[in-house]
């Protein structure tokens, strides 16, 4: 098998941007751990956390919970000094990025990435470790996803039952 482009590392340094909380419209969906951290962060109960925050998405496989944006496309949970709400909490798709499959398909993916995002290509050199942990702590942590009646009424979702506490 061809070595992967990243084999040597990747440089990657966050520039505090926050573009990638921001523009145009796109979804963060929510793994288990990422909504168990995010309810314990705000201290909401399951029903209120989905009806503030977020939105419900038709994947084809099942419904996603997503955050929400605001009405400009910012993350719901982006604040008005540009950080997150939640960092310490974010959701495992956010705590990745840029190291995301989609992304490291090729060279030039990645390369068209850091149009988007100042921080690739730049400072501290990613072992090809680090990447593939990335990519794995994505896989691992799914998505949730709901059923049609269960997507239709969120408000009785049983958050024990979903989380599998
Ligand atoms: S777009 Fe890149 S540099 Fe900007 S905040 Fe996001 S990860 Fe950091
Ligand atoms: S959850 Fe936080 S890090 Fe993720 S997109 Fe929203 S504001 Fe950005």
């Amino acid at each position: 098998m061809d070595e992967a482009f990243y084999a040597e590392g990747l440089r990657f340094s966050c520039q505090r941007c926050s573009s990638c909380c921001r523009g145009g419209p796109g979804y963060v969906f929510l793994a288990k751990d990422d909504l168990r951290r995010l309810l314990a962060r705000f201290g909401l109960d399951l029903a209120a956390f989905i009806e503030k925050y977020c939105v419900l998405v038709d994947t084809g496989l099942g419904f996603a919970i997503s955050l929400a944006e605001k009405p400009n496309f910012d993350c719901v949970l982006l604040g008005e000094n540009g950080a997150c709400e939640a960092y310490e909490a974010r959701p495992v798709q956010c705590s990745t990025y840029p190291f995301w499959a989609s992304l490291l398909d090729s060279e030039e993916d990645w390369e068209a990435e850091g149009k988007d995002c100042p921080g690739i290509g730049k400072g501290e050199l990613r072992s090809k470790e680090h990447i593939e942990e990335c990519l794995w702590r994505r896989r691992a942590a799914g998505t949730i996803l709901l059923s049609r009646a269960e997507a239709a009424h969120p408000e009785k979702l049983d958050a024990d039952t979903l989380l599998g506490r």
